[in-house]
């Protein structure tokens, strides 16, 4: 390894370490830590923040990059180092290409329009928000331009979550999904909804807390490298390659929620924990995008745990922890209720099939008011009548609209991960569902192994090696495309409403 190559490792091992030690004050703010410590907290965040920022727009990484690209030159396209070169080049110029003071004043918008998002929510009031909104535009605009676009800025803007995506792709995706989805939803809609009061009732915290670690395990979350807590929002965060850890919220009055964020969540920690670990302390021990990691949390809690073999199989655990709410449930029961669609207002509360629609009625407003064509006063309008074309409804107050997400208060070019996560979920599950033809007969019997094996193979000992549409072309054999997932959720729906 040349001399150059070695201090780029030495230059991010540093920059990871503090990384690390910034998500362990982090957890612990989210976890245990009084509140009476949170200023201090805030004050040792921003330290260190400030010395991974310093250490990240150092001029002498550029230099640093450009001696490591000539001594890689002569190697394969497709080595560990020049593939590390390729990615710490675009970190670096992320990291520079915005000046300091547009960082400054996009933080500081944050920091205020959260305040203001709070208040108008509590109001509902979307005049209090709108002049915020129009400054979170404004200043996506100007860093777009700031990265660097051929197309559109929103290329910018989503190449920070997802290298290589653009608002074209974005669109082709989108415009064949929409109306797939569309229908679906009012198909299911005429059809007699299916049954799942049991999943209500009393559920002790305890209890729950339990199933919910037999539940992650038998998926292969390691629990010798990785442990779950209880916090108000679920997250997975990882220390180190040998502690990733998750957490869930419990509700004693229903058990849906904390199983199926449980599953969610093991399903990014196991991304994380299988990571390749030969090339941990680099840039490349990392997920691929956003959307990639979202696609093995997507996978393990919708296609595996809301699979009808995992209900078969969990079933028997659930009567164990749960006797009274699940003696006289069968597993077909069980499957019908966990996969019940029903359009809703909320994002965060949508089922598999209507949430998409959540997410690309985002990007195309996002869109719009980036380009100008939709003003933002008149975003409470074009939110409403684009939620009533997809799925019939129409919030009653702009709290249940389009001030329901605290997202606009920052940055655009995060919402699309979300559906991209369940564009590849699918596109994987097909091709896995080729690979392992037992796959189903596994699964029913708790076998979650050859599973995570073909993942771990596939999607995370490539770390971010690839960017993720090679990544989804390598492990699929095609590029990615919403055939996938039109097909996997028209199959499972129409069978389970009969239509
Ligand atoms: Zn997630």
């Amino acid at each position: 390894m040349t001399n150059a190559l070695q201090q780029l490792k030495a230059h991010q091992k540093k920059v990871i370490r503090l990384s690390e030690i910034s998500a362990i004050l982090d957890w612990d703010q989210l976890t245990y830590m009084p509140t009476g410590a949170a200023a201090d907290r805030a004050d040792q965040q921003t330290t260190i923040q400030m010395l991974i920022h310093d250490l990240s727009v150092n001029p002498e990484v550029g230099h640093l990059l450009d001696a490591c690209a000539a001594a890689v030159s002569s190697q394969q396209a497709d080595s560990d180092d020049v593939a590390l070169v390729r990615v710490s080049k675009r970190d670096y110029d992320l990291a520079t290409k915005v000046p300091s003071n547009l960082i400054e004043e996009l933080v500081g918008h944050s920091s205020m329009a959260y305040e203001v998002w709070v208040q108008a929510r509590k109001q509902s009031d979307f005049s209090l928000f709108s002049p915020v909104l129009r400054k979170t535009v404004e200043l996506n605009k100007r860093l777009a331009d700031c990265l660097g676009y051929v197309e559109h800025p929103y290329d910018a803007l989503v190449n920070q979550h997802e290298p290589g995506m653009t608002a074209a792709k974005l669109r082709q995706l989108f415009a064949e999904l929409r109306p797939a989805l569309v229908s679906l939803v009012a198909d299911i809609g005429e059809a007699p909804q299916v049954n799942s009061e049991f999943l209500h009732g009393h559920f002790p915290i305890e209890r729950q807390q339990e199933l919910t670690i037999n539940a992650v395990r038998t998926l292969g979350y390691d629990t010798n490298r990785g442990r779950q807590d209880k916090t108000v929002h679920p997250f997975c965060t990882s220390f180190s390659h040998n502690d990733v850890r998750i957490t869930t919220r419990y509700d004693e009055q229903m058990i849906g929620g904390a199983l199926y964020a449980s599953l969610h969540e093991a399903g990014h920690a196991m991304y994380e924990q299988g990571l390749p670990a030969h090339l941990k302390l680099t840039a490349l021990c990392r997920a691929a995008s956003s959307g990639v990691h979202e696609s093995q949390s997507r996978l393990w809690e919708n296609m595996v745990g809301r699979g009808r073999e995992f209900c078969s199989y969990f079933l028997p655990t659930l009567q164990h922890y749960f006797p009274e709410a699940f003696s006289k449930v069968t597993a077909e029961e069980l499957y019908r209720a966990v996969n019940r669609v029903e359009p809703s207002l909320i994002r965060v509360e949508a089922d598999e099939v209507t949430y998409n629609l959540h997410i690309i009625l985002r990007f195309e407003l996002e869109v719009a008011m980036l380009e100008g064509k939709l003003d933002v006063d008149d975003l409470p309008d074009a939110w409403d009548a684009a939620l009533h074309e997809m799925l019939g409804i129409t919030p009653p107050t702009d709290t249940e609209g389009c001030l329901q997400d605290v997202h606009w208060s920052s940055g655009f070019g995060g919402f699309p991960a979300y559906t991209l996560g369940n564009l590849i979920a699918a596109q994987l599950w097909h091709t896995i569902q080729r690979d392992i033809p037992d796959l189903s007969a596994c699964i029913a019997t708790g076998n979650c192994t050859p599973l995570l094996a073909w993942l771990r193979d596939k999607v995370h000992s490539q770390g971010a090696r690839l960017d993720p549409m090679d990544l989804v072309e390598h492990a699929t054999g095609e590029a990615l495309n919403s055939t996938y997932l039109i097909n996997y959720l028209n199959g499972k729906y129409r069978d389970i409403y009969g239509l």
